[in-house]
């Protein structure tokens, strides 16, 4: 705390880890003498920048952007790219120390990093985004490179940000490389990259679901969030069979107590992706109820998927998901559950998957869309989902591997802090105080 004041989320993050690895150094102390975790509090770097761009009257506006290079102990930086106003520091540390674990965990060789700037995308126009991705890229491009640091998207950051940063960087550098992941299918995108973190969501449920001997068919399952991670995450689960509930956005939750349809996701994805409009619409449109200024964690289910933002599950919040039945909590989104809301699940013995296992199924189809872009050729949809599912039960296998207690009961938060602080640790053993 000394040596990030005030960086409250960081804490938060660094904490969570902590709890797990204290008890696992000191039954391997090699770790604890070369102060390996205490290396890892500290990003190698943090660059922060200025981002000047014009919008459409011809006003000037100056916005800050940021790259935090975590760790690169086991393969080039990678790490997601957050537009969101205002955004804190401390969070996007936390995000890159959680990357660096959730990255080890896929088993691919990729390092941990995040980034994004206080900038706010809602109502600007395409050319502004455009405008702003642009100036954005112009100066992050000094520090990032297909074998150095590889960014991807965030909140706030789709397909369309991705490939104007993307086209930016080609134009400044007079190269075709796969420097960011995320991009157009048609100029080195990967197929289910957008797909990847949702349908990663629901693979781990299911796994998850089969060594506790139970089905994910007919389950209900609230879902916050109605944005790339939470959409797809819905498809794939209503595909499956489960009852997807609840769906929200920054303004309220949908309530569809009888569980979403296909047809009712196939307008969803419309209204989001393609119209960019908002949940309350979709509530409209298909007649559900809509609680506005509301979360959905009162509405009773089994399972519970944020897929929102940081801090959105409170202790509070968790009690009353408890008491209503609740008995898995997933995190889609990245650190959506209080440090108490997850001491208030697992002390009451819950299920609880962390966000840097249940949602690595994104990083990972990044992860090969950089092998395809070196090997110049794109893999087919059927053969990305089955290296997809192949991970997600690799690091299913994985967190249970670490996590299992002696009665049986199965810790996946710290099968997961294990599991991933084990490869990125040896790394650093072997190459020394570098
Ligand atoms: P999107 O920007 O696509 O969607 C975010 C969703 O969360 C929107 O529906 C947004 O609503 C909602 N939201 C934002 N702030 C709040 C809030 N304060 N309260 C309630 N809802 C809110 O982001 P993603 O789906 O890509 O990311 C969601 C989460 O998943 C983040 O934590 C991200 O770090 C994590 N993640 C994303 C990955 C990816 O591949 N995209 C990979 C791994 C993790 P509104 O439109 O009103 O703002």
């Amino acid at each position: 705390k000394e040596r990030h004041p005030g960086d409250r989320e960081f804490h938060q993050a660094v904490f969570e880890v902590a709890q797990d690895i204290i008890p696992f150094m000191d039954k391997n102390p090699i770790y604890r003498e070369k102060r390996i975790f205490e290396r890892l509090t500290e990003a190698d770097r943090i660059i922060i920048f200025r981002v000047t761009w014009e919008d459409d009257q011809g006003v000037i506006h100056t916005n800050r952007g940021y790259r935090i290079q975590h760790s690169n102990a086991i393969g080039p930086y990678k790490g997601g790219i957050r537009f969101r106003a205002p955004l804190r520091l401390s969070v996007l540390k936390a995000l890159a120390f959680e990357q660096t674990f959730k990255n080890s965990l896929t088993g691919l060789p990729m390092g941990g990093a995040k980034g994004g700037a206080n900038f706010n995308p809602k109502g600007k126009s395409d050319r502004e985004i455009m405008k702003f991705c642009q100036q954005y890229m112009t100066e992050l491009s000094r520090y990032i490179g297909p074998n150095l640091d590889i960014p991807a998207g965030d909140i706030g950051v789709g397909e369309r940000e991705i490939s104007y940063m993307f086209g930016q960087y080609k134009k400044i550098k007079n190269e075709f490389s796969g420097a960011l992941t995320g991009k157009g299918v048609s100029f080195g995108g990967s197929l289910i990259r957008k797909e990847a973190t949702g349908y990663g969501c629901a693979y781990m449920l299911e796994f998850v679901l089969k060594e506790q001997n139970q089905r994910l068919e007919g389950k209900s399952v609230a879902v916050s969030g109605a944005g790339n991670v939470a959409i797809h995450a819905i498809e794939k689960l209503v595909n499956k069979g489960a009852n997807v509930i609840t769906v929200s956005d920054s303004s309220g939750f949908v309530y569809a107590p009888k569980g979403l349809a296909e047809k009712d996701v196939e307008e969803l994805k419309i209204l989001k992706f393609e119209k960019r409009g908002r949940i309350s619409q979709f509530a409209k449109d298909r007649g559900l109820r809509y609680f506005s200024g509301k979360k959905p964690w009162a509405v009773p289910c089994d399972i519970a998927l944020p897929c929102a933002i940081q801090n959105e599950i409170s202790d509070s919040d968790a009690k009353t998901l408890i008491m209503n039945g609740c008995r898995f909590f997933l995190e889609g989104a990245n650190i959506p559950c209080t440090p108490e809301a997850v001491h208030t699940i697992m002390a009451s013995k819950r299920v609880f998957i962390p966000g840097k296992a249940a949602n690595a199924g994104g990083v990972a189809v990044s992860g090969l869309e950089l092998t395809q872009n070196s090997m110049r050729l794109s893999w087919t949809e059927e053969e990305l989902d089955l290296r997809l599912k192949e991970i997600m039960a690799d690091i299913h296998a994985t967190i249970v591997k670490y996590g299992r207690e002696h009665d049986g009961y199965v810790n996946y938060k710290k099968g997961a802090n294990i599991g991933a602080f084990l490869k990125v640790a040896d790394a650093m053993l072997s190459c020394g105080t570098v």
